[in-house]
């Protein structure tokens, strides 16, 4: 007789339904003032001036950002079980056990991350409400969820889409949700993990030392490293890019379109969509019309 796996698919996704969003508010909560600990002791790059001015800025488009997130009337678990009940997305069309069928579940939810991620930053449109976060000249666990509250609304259904196209199961969009929370917080923290160890979790997972890349204000390395958990699809789609601890330390971060204090003003952020920014060194610190 065959051991099956002690998988039960059933009694998790139970616990998951009554448990999951607040532990994703814990694990967020709690990671962010864990890390903001552990920047004071592994900071990678001193605290930046204007710190005050800056974490102020971020946390109220943080408050933004909460409370416009959850404005989409259908939501993530709920597109997912549509998709299940009339056997629509890649997944339900196959028998799969459940243990693969979650597996499966986090890697297309992950998939889905990256897609829309690389759209934010290669559609105009996009890119105009999502450089918003990328316009923080510096690098902390307060950066996390700084974004235009509009890039809650953009992603949104894209991600409703992904989910009922792919057939994410609703444990895996579930559980993947406090997955990313873990990650994000992570991966922005102005912290250096030992060498061995973010060489050893970027094989699979994003790492600060990875994501810091991604806030470079030198084009190339802003479209790089768009994994927001999972390491993979940027290393299977040539997206992946790693710098040596001398350049980290030295790298220049933000965008060039704009350095002056305006990146640090909310109401200048909000209304930041519909002005015209050019990538250009000569247009820094000049007029954003
Ligand atoms: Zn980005």
């Amino acid at each position: 007789m065959v051991e099956t796996l002690p998988f039960d698919n059933v009694a998790l996704e139970l616990w998951a339904r009554a448990n999951a969003e607040a532990l994703t508010y814990a694990v967020f909560l709690g990671l962010f003032a864990l890390m903001g600990f552990a920047e004071l002791v592994l900071a990678r790059s001193r605290a930046p001036a204007h710190r005050p001015r800056r974490w102020s800025t971020n946390a109220l488009l943080t408050v933004l950002w909460v409370f416009t997130a959850p404005i989409f009337p259908l939501s993530l678990l709920g597109a997912s079980e549509i998709a299940q009940a009339r056997g629509w997305g890649m997944m339900n069309w196959f028998r799969l056990d459940p243990l693969p069928a979650f597996a499966l579940g986090i890697l297309a939810r992950s998939l889905i991350s990256y897609g829309i991620h690389v759209a934010m930053h290669k559609v105009p449109l996009l890119w105009r409400i999502h450089r918003v976060h990328h316009l923080d000249p510096h690098l902390d666990v307060s950066t996390t969820t700084r974004f235009h509250p509009f890039e809650a609304l953009a992603s949104a259904p894209l991600v409703i889409a992904g989910i009922m196209i792919l057939g994410v199961s609703p444990l895996a969009v579930l559980l993947y949700e406090v997955f990313d929370a873990a990650m994000v917080v992570m991966a922005h923290a102005n912290m250096r993990l030992p060498r061995w160890l973010d060489r050893g979790l970027s094989l699979v997972f994003v790492t600060p030392d990875m994501h810091r890349v991604h806030h470079s204000a030198d084009q190339p390395e802003t479209d790089s490293n768009y994994g927001a958990t999972l390491s993979i699809w940027d290393r299977l789609f040539g997206t992946y890019r790693r710098k040596s601890q001398v350049e980290l330390a030295e790298l220049r971060l933000g965008l060039e379109e704009v350095r002056d204090e305006r990146v640090q003003r909310t109401l200048w952020l909000l209304a930041s969509p519909f002005l015209s920014l050019r990538r250009s060194m000569q247009r820094q610190g000049a007029h954003a019309g």
